[in-house]
């Protein structure tokens, strides 16, 4: 049998713990006998940032905006535990927001949906995926006590001196205030990067905001998102069958509680901090979510939401099998590939990306299935496999 062959390489990107073992496991069990494999390879264990001041991760970023699709390990983000654990001599940024910065992207979090496990809203049939806006707002706010008998102003000094002031409130008694603030700029990224990811999914795109109340600052999200759709989506999205719909973010809530899924949904940060967490717990399992960072130069990095996975390390460490479930990790990849055949006109690459997605379901649905997805399965010849069983099952069908 001939191995696919690959035109452009893919930037991998290497990690930590459990999932760096999981990583490796994948690639000899499902990838490489099956695929010429062409990638640049950056590590991004803690021990090789510690080595290389961290520039191996700017370097990998570099080189996704290069190349245009990275697939990326989950990696461990330092605390003051880890600094101990791995001697390091600097408590190291998160690379994902290293990785985010440089790329100017939005992430995307998608469900794996797979037979036998039933989300928690019976309804949803289709996966929903969440595009969180990751800058601004009260993630970079200044806030602070306020005493009584003070007051709060906005205040805006203008480059020329000039200033506009508004009282935020008198306050009698004792209380707090929030100064937070969002760019133009990043609000358009944000934007197209959704379009372009509707696009990609062939998937309307759902946006809400609170633009009743706040008549400036939401108000200019909603804005910023009509204008960018009329003058470079609007033809694209209606050859495409798809649409564009906003509404009050409490309206779209209930919608999305009563939809069947499958539809992209664009939040604002903290809408999306919150929504995430339950689109993922409704739909069953962290282990079954991917993540996908898309640039809006349109550049893409895939990767499991998961983390490292540090207990079964330990446990792994000691001696135990593998038993972490590769699923996400394993989709990562697949969305890679199928990513770098599209943009290369590879057909046999996007084929095999989606035969592999294909295995990996009508494995768990014909019941091998890793423990954790075990206790949430009502297939009723379910049995609990290790990480490698699992793999080599795919690898059989393939
Ligand atoms: P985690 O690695 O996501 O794991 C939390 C728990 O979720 C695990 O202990 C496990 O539960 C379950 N789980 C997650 N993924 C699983 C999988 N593939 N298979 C089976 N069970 C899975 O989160 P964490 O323990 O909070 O973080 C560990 C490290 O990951 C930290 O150093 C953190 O900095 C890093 N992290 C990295 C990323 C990233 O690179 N994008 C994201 C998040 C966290 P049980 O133990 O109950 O089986
Ligand atoms: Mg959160």
């Amino acid at each position: 049998m001939s191995k696919i062959q690959m035109k452009t390489p893919i930037v991998e990107m290497d990690g930590d713990e459990m999932t760096r073992i999981i990583w490796k496991m994948i690639k000899d069990t499902v990838l490489s006998p099956f695929i010429d494999l062409k990638t640049e390879y950056y590590d991004l264990g803690l021990e090789n940032r510690e080595k290389t001041g961290d520039q191996v991760t700017i370097d990998s970023a570099e080189a996704t905006k290069r190349l245009g699709v990275a697939v990326k390990c989950a990696t461990i983000t330092p605390n003051a535990q880890r600094v101990d654990e791995y001697h390091l001599t600097k408590m190291w940024p998160s690379p994902n927001a290293t990785i985010r910065a440089i790329l100017d992207g939005t992430v995307f979090r998608r469900p794996i949906i797979v037979d036998g496990v039933s989300p928690y809203i019976p309804t949803w049939r289709k996966p929903i995926t969440i595009a969180r806006h990751a800058y601004g707002d009260i993630y970079k706010s200044v806030e602070t006590k306020v005493p009584a008998g003070a007051k709060a102003e906005l205040v805006v000094t203008a480059p020329d001196g000039s200033e506009t002031r508004q009282t935020v409130f008198q306050f009698k008694g004792d209380g707090i205030a929030m100064g937070m603030h969002n760019t133009d700029a990043s609000i358009r990224s944000f934007a197209r990067s959704c379009f372009n990811y509707a696009l990609d999914l062939h998937e309307d795109l759902w946006f809400g905001a609170k633009d009743t109340i706040s008549k400036t600052y939401d108000h200019r999200f909603k804005d910023i998102f009509a204008e960018i759709y009329e003058a470079e989506y609007k033809e694209r999205f209606e050859k495409a069958g798809i649409e564009y719909f906003y509404t009050l973010i409490d309206d779209a809530v209930a919608r999305v509680v009563r939809s069947e899924g499958g539809f992209l949904w664009a939040c604002k940060n903290y809408d999306g901090d919150v929504m995430s967490d339950m689109v993922a717990t409704v739909f069953g399992s962290l282990s079954m979510m991917t993540s996908v960072l898309a640039s809006p130069s349109g550049a893409y990095e895939y990767e499991a939401a998961h983390g490292t996975v540090t207990r079964h390390y330990y446990r792994y460490l000691k001696g135990e099998a593998a038993v972490a479930n590769p699923v996400a990790t394993l989709f990562a990849w697949s969305g890679a590939l199928r990513k770098r055949g599209e943009l290369d006109e590879t057909p046999d690459l996007v084929d095999f990306a989606n035969r592999m997605e294909k295995a990996a379901l009508d494995v768990i649905a014909d019941g091998q299935m890793t423990k954790d997805l075990y206790l949430l399965s009502t297939n009723e010849n379910k049995q609990i496999v290790d990480t490698q069983t699992y793999l080599s099952a795919i690898a059989a069908r393939l």
